[in-house]
Parts: structure tokens; sequence; C-alpha cells
């Protein structure tokens, strides 16, 4: 190892463990990260812990890709201590860029979402209706603790400052080499950047000619209730895609697979909120002016909030459901 070589640090909060594995896709790429850089801080692959990190010089960790979104307070702390040891975060992945999948407990709050998983659903058995405690004392007197979780579901970027964003579930091979490469070469864009193209999802889409001049469709399906015709714009086949609202630079894996994009680069700089893009999208192409016709419609889409921000509510205007009206 040589100290001229720039240090870099991975980690991982609420996440599902899929960007770590686009670290590991990268194959024999990852040979020439690896011989380039010093990695310093890796938990899912190698043993150095949290007092190593402590114990390095503020701000001598050139890069650290942080995936997943912020839940506990121990990711609370780490990324904190991350920032404070590194020039540079970039935010890897759906999760850490918008709060992603993870976000999606934001519909929910910390009592309501212990209440199902540990005590409601069918298939539990727990009749000391049990749930996880902060602080456990042990018969030894011994104390146990676990890490707060919080109410709410955030995005990286609203518990620190963040550099650059890696889109994606996951981000793509391709992209993660060109910002490994452009981060070693220092060719990076402005502070703040999405390190992927800034144009929609549609725009480079092969099914955007089929596209009839004015789409209008008068009923929503899901891709099961349909056959997919594979050269032909999922919208116009009446399946909800969500490329009008959604970045571009995932090479089309869902598309090219016969699926629709289900918007997981975010949206473009020019959309704040990109369910609301979708929306809006959605609402020009309904082929009636009947207010029934349409509540018919827009009622036929199962699950509408957690579709149009599957990936992003926690930067949504919405941010979180409000838990007033729940009981
Ligand atoms: S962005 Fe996707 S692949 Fe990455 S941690 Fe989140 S859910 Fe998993
Ligand atoms: S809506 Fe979907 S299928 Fe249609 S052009 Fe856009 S990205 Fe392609």
């Amino acid at each position: 190892m040589s100290d001229a070589k720039p240090k870099v640090a991975f980690y991982w909060c609420s996440s599902c463990g899929g960007c770590e594995e686009s670290i590991v896709d990268l194959a024999e790429d990852i040979l020439k990260v690896v011989a380039a850089v010093d990695i310093v801080f890796w938990p899912v692959a190698l043993d150095f812990k949290k007092k190593d990190v402590e114990a390095m010089a503020d701000g001598s960790i050139a890069v650290s890709f942080i995936n997943g979104a912020i839940r506990l307070s121990e990711q609370e702390e780490m990324v904190k201590l991350l920032r404070k040891k590194s020039q540079l975060i970039v935010a890897h992945g759906s999760c850490s860029h918008l709060g992603g999948i993870p976000g999606l407990g934001n519909f929910w709050n910390k009592e309501t979402i212990f209440r199902r998983a540990y005590l409601s659903t069918p298939s539990t058995e727990n009749p000391d209706q049990t749930v996880p405690l902060e602080k456990t004392v042990l018969q030894d007197g011994k104390e146990l603790t676990l890490p707060t979780f919080f109410d709410t579901v955030y995005a990286l970027d609203q518990v620190i400052d963040v550099d650059y964003y890696l889109p994606g579930c996951a981000p793509p091979r391709d992209l993660i080499l060109s910002a490994v490469s452009a981060i070693l070469e220092g060719k990076l864009p402005p502070k703040g950047s999405v390190l992927a193209p800034n144009k929609s999802e549609c725009d480079t889409c092969d099914r955007n000619k089929t596209k009839p001049e004015k789409l209008a469709i008068k009923e929503i399906k899901r891709t099961w209730e349909v056959v997919l015709d594979p050269e032909k714009c999922f919208l116009a086949q009446g399946v909800i895609c969500l490329g009008p609202a959604t970045r571009d630079g995932c090479g089309h894996r869902c598309i090219n697979g016969n699926m629709p994009c289900r918007g997981c680069f975010g949206p473009t700089d020019q959309i704040y909120d990109q369910g609301a893009k979708f929306l809006s999208a959605l609402a020009s192409i309904l082929d009636t002016n009947d207010e029934k016709e349409i509540d018919k419609i827009v009622g036929s889409i199962v699950d509408p909030a957690g579709t149009f921000y599957r990936f992003s509510l926690p930067k949504s205007i919405l941010g979180r459901r409000r838990m007033e009206d729940i009981k």
C-alpha cells in the first residue's frame, strides 16, 4: 500500500445490499480501482472498525461512497463521522440520493411500523408483545443498547453535506467506473451534480418513436394484466412508465427487459418533485374530461403514492405522511 494513493471508504446505511453488490459487479475492473486507491473502510467486505475511522485525520479520506437511507441514530453518527474525515461524499444509489425504497417507510412512523412488524402480521407469534428496545437490562445487570429507530427516513443530504450523487437502484457499473475515473483525474462537475445525463429516460428510449403524436389512454393496467408489446411505449399500452419524470443513464435495463421504468434514477435537474411531475404527465394523457371517469381511471392505480414516489418520498414536497389521522 502506498501513502500516495487516495484513500476511499464505502459505507452502507439503511440499504438492501444491492449497492454493495454494484461495487462487486465491477468484476475484474474492481482490480483497477483497488490498484488506484487505498480502501480504508468497507464494513461489508473488510474488517475495519469505527475506531479506525475515528483515528484518521480529518479530511484524510479522498472520497466516501455512502449507500442507503438514514433510518437509525447509528447511521446518522457514522455518516457525520465520515463527512468529517472525507474530502468528498458521494451518495451512492437511490436510497442515499433520494431516500429510495426504505423511504417509503415515511408513510408510517416507528410506532405503526413496530406494531405491524412485531405484533400484528398473521404469521407473528409474540405472546409477550416484545418489541425492540433501545435499552435492555440483563439478569446480570449488564445493559444492552440498540440504536434509535427514527420516525422518519432521510436521504443522505438531509443529514450531511453531499458533494455528488450516483443515481440508480443500484447504480450501473459504467456510471460507477466513470465517477471513480472523474474523481481520480480531478475532472468532476460542479459540486451537487448528479453523475448521470441531465435528460429524461424518454429522450433516449427506443420506444419513444412508437408514441402516437397525442397519447390518450382510457384505462391503466398493471404489467401482468396485459401481454406487453416489446417495441411499443408502455404508456401507449396503458401501463405506467415513469420515463417522462426520470433521469436517463441507467442503460434502459428495465425497458430492455420489457418492464416499464420505475423511476430509480430520480428526477432531472429541471424537475423539483418526481412524483408530481409524473402525475401531471399522466393527467395530460387521460382520454376524458369526465370527472367520474377520471376518478375511475385514477382509482384503478394500485398504491399511487408508492408508485409515483417509489424512490423519492423523503426528498419530495410531501416528505412524509402526517400521522395525526392514523389510528
Ligand atoms: S438503491 Fe436499490 S440497490 Fe441500492 S441499497 Fe437502495 S434498494 Fe438496494
Ligand atoms: S414512457 Fe417509458 S416506454 Fe415510453 S418512451 Fe418514455 S421511457 Fe420509453
